[in-house]
């Protein structure tokens, strides 16, 4: 990288300041600049085409289990959570974005694993209608 920095002339010349008489146009700067150019964007698409996690969340999952997330709804403690209804599920939160009908999909608040459509944890936000 410094070797490349290093064979790139500046723009203007600070020293004379007289940035307006040194073209910087030839062949070599283009092909480095060029280089430069294409390997930022190998690397902007290296991110871009990082595989979507598939990974399923476990209620074994220390931080799932302080979520008191169950795979099942129906199996959430009414003691602990009172305001718990079999209706909250992943498949009506706001955080599910699994596709319609699907028996699981992602949920952004556990970094987009994945849960089961019948899931449920104390962070259920009812899904806004369309
Ligand atoms: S945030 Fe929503 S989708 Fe995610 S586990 Fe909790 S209830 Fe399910």
């Amino acid at each position: 990288m410094i070797r490349t920095i290093a064979l790139i002339p500046p723009p203007f010349n600070y020293r004379d300041n007289d940035f307006m008489s040194k073209p910087t146009n030839s062949r070599r700067v283009f092909i480095l600049r060029l280089a430069c150019g294409t390997s930022a964007l190998a690397a902007t698409q290296a991110f871009a085409a990082d595989p979507v996690s598939t990974e399923r969340l476990t209620e074994t999952d220390a931080y799932a289990k302080s979520m008191g997330f169950r795979v099942d709804t129906t199996k959430v403690d009414k003691a602990r959570y009172p305001r718990h209804t079999v209706e909250q599920k992943c498949s009506t939160c706001q955080l599910y974005s699994g596709a319609p009908g699907a028996e699981d999909g992602p949920c952004s608040f556990f970094g987009g694993r994945w849960v089961d459509k019948d899931g449920w944890c104390r962070n259920f936000k009812i899904k806004k209608a369309a």
